[in-house]
């Protein structure tokens, strides 16, 4: 693999650049410098300038709006997003349900919901997990049963991340509670304003409103809303969570991270000297440096299979894993810099004591122990490799 540009690719990247430079609001770009939680505004906004710059759905065809870029495209993209701390696209229109829609859903699907999507003008939240189905997402109990041209849904949602915006949520819901676990499952899209929907909040660790439980109660739902056939939604939510881990691993975020943390190591003086020259600091901060070159090596690898014509598969395990163990690292790292500045969470002020780096890092350390478990816990990512690469 040739790892230098070409000429091409340093004007696009110039290209994207510059569009940063001009539409990226200062005000957003230093919140998620220093970790802050943007509005549900401010979120929309950005994803509409991308919209408007034809940048919305860097993976899609373009038959359906997409950019039609390569993995190189994408990568440079994806980089430069993290260097100039613009907002991670959120990935549960355009990359979760998007790609559904696109290979299960009706005609009449696409045009309804892919045009908002790409446009920003619907927020989607991700129904799969339900309290006692989460590794075991086979066994959700969401029932959804058949009347007339509706089904009607009943049961709860868990760990719903940011549904408390949501206008849609995708769903998985049991229509055959007698067939075989897999395959009694269907994937709905369902309306959060229809009657019976009940969100609630769950407060994480860091003290954060980000996650959500959601209740039906008799909701109901029309039949126009399954994508793929009735009984059949396991094939549809496989294909959805290899594209949701392959978006987990983050490079352009990670490397982003960790040059952040190279010059706030380079800066804090421990003993005499600087905390970048202290043996341990410094050997754990180089393995995390190795690391993520292999995972940006590996990440570019399944891109480029998956540009030829291929869906990230078995490999997106492991890129899941890879990514989010080396996040946490470097969070971890950031709170050994921090010292007992780490202490104070945001949410006590913007004024708190210590260097200006500290005051993201313990709520950022704390949230980032939920990378390890959504997506798929690490652990189950570990058996997928086992049976599907290694054979075991
Ligand atoms: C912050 C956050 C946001 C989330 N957002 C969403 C969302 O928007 N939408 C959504 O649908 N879901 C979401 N999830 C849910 C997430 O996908 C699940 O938490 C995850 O799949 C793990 O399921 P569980 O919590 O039921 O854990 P469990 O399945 O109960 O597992 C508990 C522990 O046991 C281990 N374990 C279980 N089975 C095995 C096994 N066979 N072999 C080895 N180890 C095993 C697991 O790895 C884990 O460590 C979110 C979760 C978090 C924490």
């Amino acid at each position: 693999m040739d790892l230098e540009y070409t000429a091409e690719e340093l004007a696009f990247r110039d290209e994207v650049r510059a569009f940063l430079r001009e539409q990226l609001p200062a005000t957003i770009a230093a919140k998620i410098k220093h970790n802050r939680r943007l509005t549900k505004d401010e979120h929309v906004l950005w994803q509409k300038r991308l919209h408007q710059r034809g940048w919305a759905a860097v993976h899609w065809p373009t038959e359906h709006g997409g950019t039609g870029w390569g993995p190189i495209e994408r990568h440079i993209f994806d980089e430069e997003c993290a260097a100039h701390h613009a907002p991670p696209m959120l990935p549960f229109g355009v990359s979760m349900v998007a790609p559904v829609i696109i290979k299960f859903g009706t005609e009449q699907q696409k045009q309804q919901y892919l045009p908002d999507i790409l446009a920003s003008n619907v927020w989607w939240c991700q129904g799969y997990s339900e309290p006692g189905a989460g590794s075991d997402l086979a066994g959700v109990k969401t029932r959804a049963v058949r009347d007339g041209d509706h089904y009607v849904v009943n049961g709860q949602k868990t760990w719903t991340t940011l549904g408390q915006h949501a206008d849609m949520i995708f769903c998985l819901v049991r229509t055959d509670p007698n067939a075989k676990k897999q395959e009694g499952i269907s994937f709905l899209l369902i309306d959060m304003n229809t009657p019976g929907i009940t969100v609630r909040p769950l407060i994480t660790l860091d003290g954060e409103h980000e996650v959500n439980e959601v209740f039906f109660d008799d909701v109901r739902v029309p039949v126009a809303n399954l994508v793929g056939e009735e009984n059949k939604g396991w094939t549809c939510a496989k294909y959805l969570l290899t594209y949701e881990r392959t978006g987990i691993a983050g490079v352009g975020q990670t490397k982003s991270l960790l040059s952040h943390l190279k010059t706030v190591a380079s800066e804090q003086i421990v003993n005499g000297r600087p905390l970048i020259e202290e043996p341990l600091f410094r050997a754990r901060l180089a393995d995390a440096e190795a690391e993520l070159m292999a995972l940006e090596m590996t990440n570019l690898r399944t891109v480029s299979a998956a540009a030829d014509g291929g869906v990230p598969g078995a490999e997106s395990s492991f890129l899941k894993i890879m990514g989010t163990v080396l996040r946490q690292e470097i969070t971890d790292l950031f709170r050994r810099a921090a010292g007992p500045y780490a202490m104070p969470f945001l949410s006590e002020g913007d004024d708190a004591v210590g260097p200006e780096f500290a005051g993201a890092v313990a709520n950022r350390y704390f949230n980032y122990r939920k990378l390890s478990i959504y997506g798929g816990s690490n652990e189950i990512q570990r058996n997928i490799i086992a049976k599907a690469i290694l054979g075991l």
